[in-house]
């Protein structure tokens, strides 16, 4: 079994999830008292969520990039970036290790084409909802068509993701503020949502919606569960 290095604590309510699931992964494919290899290192999420805020994308880079030659160093088989918005430098952090970067957009993607679905509606930050890296990734590499939601709604998802998500705290009210917006994706074509920020499972389940959601923290974890044990 490799050991997985997870660059974690962006936020740790989801790194958490991260750590459960991939131990349930390695027990349910290996059974018995069989748990994940795994070495974690853990950033400041507020000195992250500042740079940012700030535009600051240089200086954030150089802390992932960090993060992962100290994992590489720790002994780490290949890297987990435990968050959507931080694979916007995914890059420059595989080129700074020898060990590989499973990349959580492709893994969202191979699972929406296992499901056959050319158009999905991307839910995250405003960072990954905006910018192309991950829109763009799913389109070059896989040919999937994203929609995203409008600009106030892309500020309704962001900051419940900050506000609320990151701090632990699950409120109804904002479920249903998704559920609209989630409703308004598949009226616009969408075939599938991907819940494009590994918080967002915290607070949306499948069970309450027709449209197929694609659950990134999950997907990833799995992900990491199959590399480890190849
Ligand atoms: N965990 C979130 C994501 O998947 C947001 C936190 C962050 O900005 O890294 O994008």
């Amino acid at each position: 079994m490799k050991v997985i290095g997870l660059i974690g604590g962006m936020s740790w309510e989801s790194s958490m999830e991260y750590y459960r699931l991939i131990n349930q992964g390695i027990k349910e494919k290996l059974g018995g008292l069989h748990s994940c290899k795994c070495l974690m290192y853990s950033v400041d999420f507020a000195e992250i969520e500042t740079l940012q805020h700030q535009g600051k994308w240089d200086e954030a880079s150089m802390m992932m990039i960090d993060a992962a030659e100290r994992l590489e160093r720790g002994g780490a088989g290949f890297i987990v970036i435990c968050t959507n918005t931080m694979h916007k430098m995914a890059d420059d952090v595989q080129k700074s290790v020898k060990i590989p970067l499973l990349h959580i957009a492709d893994a969202a993607a191979e699972k929406i084409k296992e499901f056959g679905l050319g158009k999905v509606g991307l839910l995250g930050t405003r960072f990954t909802m905006e910018q192309d890296f991950y829109r763009g990734r799913l389109k070059s590499i896989f040919g999937i068509d994203v929609v995203i939601p409008d600009e106030t709604d892309r500020q309704v998802i962001h900051d419940i993701i900050y506000n609320e998500l990151c701090l632990g705290e699950i409120k109804d009210v904002s479920r249903k503020k998704y559920t609209e917006i989630i409703k308004k994706l598949a009226v616009s074509g969408a075939e599938g949502i991907i819940l494009g920020c590994t918080e967002i499972p915290l607070l949306v389940r499948q069970e309450d919606y027709e449209v197929p959601l694609f659950d990134t923290t999950s997907i990833h974890a799995e992900a990491a569960v199959l590399f480890a044990l190849q």
